[in-house]
């Protein structure tokens, strides 16, 4: 069991500039947490599965396409407003699974590479074909750098940009564009549906061993798309991170315009 924060909108613009990611995720929780419920019972039958794949995976699936379109067009604007749709649903997706997401991607990724060691210039390359083959061993339980500790958890959202480019920005900037970044992205949602697909009964059971892997393929996902706003940080500046979220989101739901959300999917409706 998660203990949210009590952060609810309208939100204080110099305030949530200096948000954490679970800050963020105790808003988006607050917000869209009783909705999504609401759907899940209503509309899909209170299958956690079947919810998860077809309303909360499939939005970050859609998140992700206008994303590339706005790369592909080099517009802004949408840029800006997908990064914090991006966010929501991934935010929606830990709050379902019940699971804080700095823990997660933490617990995957302990403030250094886990496959190489290094907490700079991860060497894991990416040209050779050996070197991103799949199912690589985590051999490492803390720093190969001489009495360094781990990178500390970040505690403001651009601080995981920041922490990411330690680890491993030469490889981002030299061994990938953005297209591969995409590509891994994809990569990862297929592997959060694969582990998904496992569960009996229509819900998760946090005592199946898929289940650990499915928040790993999750912290993969979001590892993936720290990368990505790496990559675009020209545009996307990272301590702009909040104030995106920020612009979006300050007086609760955007689209349906209440503090709480009520939006409730059209095509769930009765005709
Ligand atoms: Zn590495
Ligand atoms: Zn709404």
């Amino acid at each position: 069991m998660i203990s949210y924060k009590k952060i609810v909108p309208p939100l204080d613009d110099t305030v949530s500039k200096s948000y954490g990611l679970f800050d963020w995720q105790s808003f988006f929780s607050n917000v869209f947490y009783s909705n999504n419920q609401r759907i899940k019972q209503t509309g899909y039958n209170n299958n956690q599965v079947a919810f998860l794949r077809g309303y909360v995976v499939s939005h970050i699936s859609q998140d992700l396409g206008d994303f590339a379109e706005a790369l592909r067009e080099s517009d802004n604007v949408k840029l800006r407003t997908k990064t914090g749709s991006m966010f929501a649903w991934i935010f929606a997706l830990a709050n379902e699974l019940e699971e804080d997401l700095e823990d997660i991607i933490y617990d995957k990724y302990p403030g250094f590479c886990p496959y190489c060691g290094h907490k700079y210039h991860c060497q894991c390359a990416w040209w050779l074909p050996s070197q991103i083959k799949k199912g690589k061993d985590r051999i490492h339980t803390k720093p190969i750098e001489d009495n360094e500790s781990p990178h500390t958890k970040p505690n403001q959202l651009s601080g995981w940009i920041t922490t990411w480019e330690l680890i491993y920005g030469k490889k981002y900037k030299i061994a990938m564009t953005v297209a591969d970044i995409m590509y891994k992205l994809l990569e990862e949602e297929a592997e959060i549906l694969e582990e998904l697909d496992k569960a009996k009964g229509g819900q998760l059971n946090r005592d199946e061993p898929y289940y650990k892997k499915l928040t790993r393929e999750v912290a993969d996902f979001v590892s993936w798309y720290f990368a990505l706003l790496y990559k675009l940080q020209q545009d996307l500046p990272p301590d702009q991170l909040s104030k995106i979220l920020y612009e979006k989101f300050k007086d609760g739901c955007p689209w349906c315009k209440e503090q709480i959300c009520k939006c409730y999917p059209k095509w769930l409706e009765e005709s």
